[in-house]
């Protein structure tokens, strides 16, 4: 018997390439705009995003204010004239159009079919996932997809982790959640009381999880493994 029966799964950066999506959607909406794209423009964008996001974790700005607030600023230091709702707009549907999937995705979850219930658990717009997973090569392995605007509550909140738990009539002994973020993944399993795995290409050692692995192969060794 593998070690778990039920597999929660992140989407973004564990089983898609949001970094691929980001990139194609940044392309598109700036294109739409007359900016050509490159790697300086895709740096600039990141370096004004990420400490967004950082402020928004730390509850000092709503989601609403850091998706008008990036394209604003975004729009300043490429010196054009935008509008950064309409902007954000643009952006959000274009991420919805890209579902590339990370390699060893596919394989993973085909490894992991016959023995586990597979669940997707993902914090994000529900139109741009929904969108990004219809037709996908994941879909088809995805036994439920959780996903936090639909549920109203997201990762790290144990809240969230034992409505997905109830939903799959899961043992909390036999779940574990694989995902690439300490604080939403990795977090959000510690406070729901389940088992963890963080994939992580890194070097970087944390206490954190209950496993840690560096390629998608090794996630499914680790569950697969007889107990
Ligand atoms: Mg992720």
């Amino acid at each position: 018997m593998a070690r778990y029966k039920t597999v929660l799964l992140d989407a973004d950066n564990t089983l898609l390439d949001f970094e691929a999506t980001e990139r194609q959607a940044l392309r598109r909406s700036l294109e739409q705009r007359g900016v050509p794209f490159n790697g300086q423009v895709l740096q600039t964008y990141l370096d004004i995003n990420r400490p967004l996001w950082a402020a928004h974790y730390r509850g000092e700005i709503s989601r609403d204010e850091l998706m008008t607030r990036r394209f604003g600023d975004f729009a300043k230091a490429l010196g054009i004239t935008a509008d950064p709702e309409e902007w954000n707009r643009d952006y959000l549907r274009m991420l919805g159009d890209c579902g590339d999937v990370l390699p060893g995705a596919v394989e993973l979850l085909q490894a992991l079919k016959p023995h586990c219930t597979l669940a997707l658990a993902t914090n994000g717009v529900s139109d741009i996932q929904r969108r990004r997973l219809k037709d996908n090569p994941v879909a088809p392995y995805l036994d439920a997809i959780f996903i936090s605007e639909e549920m109203g509550i997201g990762k790290p909140a144990k809240g969230y982790f034992d409505r997905v738990l109830t939903a799959l009539n899961a043992d909390p002994a036999a779940t574990v959640m694989v995902g690439d973020d300490l604080n939403s993944d990795i977090q959000g399993a510690i406070n729901a009381g389940i088992d963890s795995i963080w994939y992580s290409q890194t070097k970087e050692k944390s206490a954190l999880p209950t496993y840690q692995a560096n390629s998608l192969a090794q996630v499914a060794e680790i569950i697969l493994e007889e107990r």
